[in-house]
């Protein structure tokens, strides 16, 4: 079927039917899909175009009649949170709704939207503006403030008022700041700096208010920390550092526990391959788990060399705390075995620049093999006899102690402060650090005990045996090393070796 695009007999030959016509042939010659040969428009377009042309008509209709336009207008007033975009916007609404909206009601639109326009602006005047800022390198905190637009003079009175609770020198690159600026009373449009919060460390912070007189003051926040009890289990394979690690132990506890078994092991030569250590220890932590900071060790147990060794902290009537065996004997003996920190020996194995010697004919004291500046410490109390060059042992301390006993220290990088002839030293004290210095070819620190000035086996000397507990003291023991056994199986149950679990310390009170 064809539409007859015009009908001669219907309209007089004018200059508008000239142009149409000539358009037509034109459209015709080129647009062949568009018109038929007798210049009548084809049904597949004019059917489509009649729907377009109603639908167009109808939507322009409803979009004058549909209530949704005034919530539009609304949502546009909440969009802005700014009392200067709400006035501009107000007056656009009130011109949008003069001109476009009829009907009766436009009047108590108009109100309307004007009393929800204030409404929001009021609250808009009232709300506070708060910013987290990270201070970058080289910053002060006076010049963040200043970056963030508070005056010299106002941030000035600011890190002054600070200074009550935190030194602001000590600021560091990516330490974050809150800072809120309030608006200023009977002014719809300024903003002051009101208040700033800085966290110290995970469990304090120092928070600086303006005060009415508009001068700061500064206030301590403190959060108290939760203890929290840990469990694990270190396999050593290559070294000891590397299994405590890999079981997750912290290094500050590691060494903790090592140090109490330096009385008795010699880390450089008893350690083997399957050797195994176990730990139970606190961790003072926020109360929403962050890390603060490592507690105390309560139990410990080196299996070595064939040897299990358990120990346990515990607390005598007299108030002192130790170590003891599950026998009750506290692990304390005159001199360390092992008189380096115990983690950061080298594991014999690997060390072709050093061969690291035992006790000989040929080598009358013991080796340890670590990295140079790891601390040495004092074997046992006493007086520092000699501490300077002595020929082939390069820098040399040493240290005489009770009963005839002398321990000597060699090939030092350096000394700690304050060893010199005549000072006295604590068991454990650092006295010096591991270095290469004298006859050596690789840091190391060379060990020897001398009875009555001759060198003898450190593993020879029998040490006089500590504090034994007994009694009622040694019953209340017993019943200690039962619980904290209980609780070791507890935290470790069910989990692989050398893997970690929490339990809430409160949980057990
Ligand atoms: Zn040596």
């Amino acid at each position: 079927m064809k539409i007859k695009l015009m009908r001669p007999d219907l309209f007089p030959e004018t200059a508008l039917k000239k142009t149409l016509r000539w358009c037509g042939c034109y459209l015709s010659v080129r647009h062949r899909y568009i018109l038929t040969k007798k210049n009548r428009l084809r049904l597949r377009v004019a059917l489509p175009s009649a729907g377009i042309f109603v639908s167009v008509v109808l939507l322009s209709f409803s979009a004058f009649t549909s209530p949704s336009r005034a919530i539009y207008l609304h949502n546009d007033v909440i969009a802005f949170t700014n009392k200067n975009d709400i006035d501009l916007n107000l007056a656009v609404t009130q011109k949008n709704l003069k001109h476009d909206i009829p009907g009766q009601d436009q009047n108590d639109r108009l109100r309307e939207t004007e009393r929800f326009a204030s409404a929001i602006a009021q609250e808009t005047a009232l709300l506070p503006r708060e910013e987290t800022l990270q201070v970058g390198k080289g910053d002060t905190l006076a010049g963040v403030l200043q970056k963030i637009g508070v005056s010299a003079g106002e941030a000035y009175k600011a890190v002054l008022a600070m200074e009550k609770y935190y030194d602001p020198r000590k600021i560091r690159p990516g330490q974050e700041i809150q800072v809120r600026f309030d608006p200023v009373e009977d002014d719809d449009h300024s903003y002051q700096f009101s208040q700033m919060k800085l966290e110290i460390d995970p469990l304090t912070a120092v928070s600086l208010n303006r005060t009415a007189e508009n001068g700061f003051e500064s206030t301590l926040l403190e959060k108290e920390a939760v203890t929290q009890t840990y469990a694990a289990r270190a396999v050593i394979d290559v070294s000891l550092y590397g299994a405590t690690y890999q079981a997750g132990i912290p290094a500050s506890v590691a060494a903790q526990a090592l140090r109490v078994f330096s009385w008795d092991v010699d880390f450089q030569r008893d350690i083997r391959k399957g050797d195994a250590l176990e730990v139970m220890y606190e961790q003072l932590e926020t109360p929403e788990g962050v890390y603060v900071k490592s507690g105390d060790v309560i139990y410990a147990r080196l299996i070595v060399n064939g040897q299990d060794m358990p120990i346990y902290r515990f607390e005598t009537a007299d108030g002192d705390t130790d170590f003891y065996t599950d026998k009750g004997a506290s692990i304390r003996k005159a001199l360390l075995q092992t008189p380096i920190d115990g983690a950061r020996i080298s594991s014999g194995f690997g060390m072709r620049q050093h061969p690291v010697m035992g006790y000989s004919k040929m080598h009358k004291g013991i080796d340890f093999a670590a990295a140079r500046g790891t601390p040495i410490y004092a074997a046992g109390d006493g007086t520092v006899e000699k501490a300077g060059p002595y020929s082939s042992f390069g820098n040399y301390v040493r240290i005489r102690h009770n009963a005839g006993l002398k321990t000597a220290y060699a090939h030092l990088n350096g000394f700690a402060k304050g060893m010199s002839a005549g000072s006295r030293v604590k068991q454990g004290q650092v006295i010096g650090y591991v270095g290469t210095t004298g006859r050596s070819t690789g840091p190391h620190l060379h060990y020897e005990v001398l009875q009555d000035n001759r060198q003898v086996n450190p593993k020879s000397i029998k040490m006089q045996q500590g504090k034994v507990l007994a009694g009622k003291e040694l019953e209340n023991f017993k019943s200690r090393v039962a619980e904290v056994n209980r609780r070791y199986t507890a935290l470790t149950k069910g989990t692989k070796v050398a893997s970690r679990q929490v339990e809430r310390e409160s949980a057990l009170r």
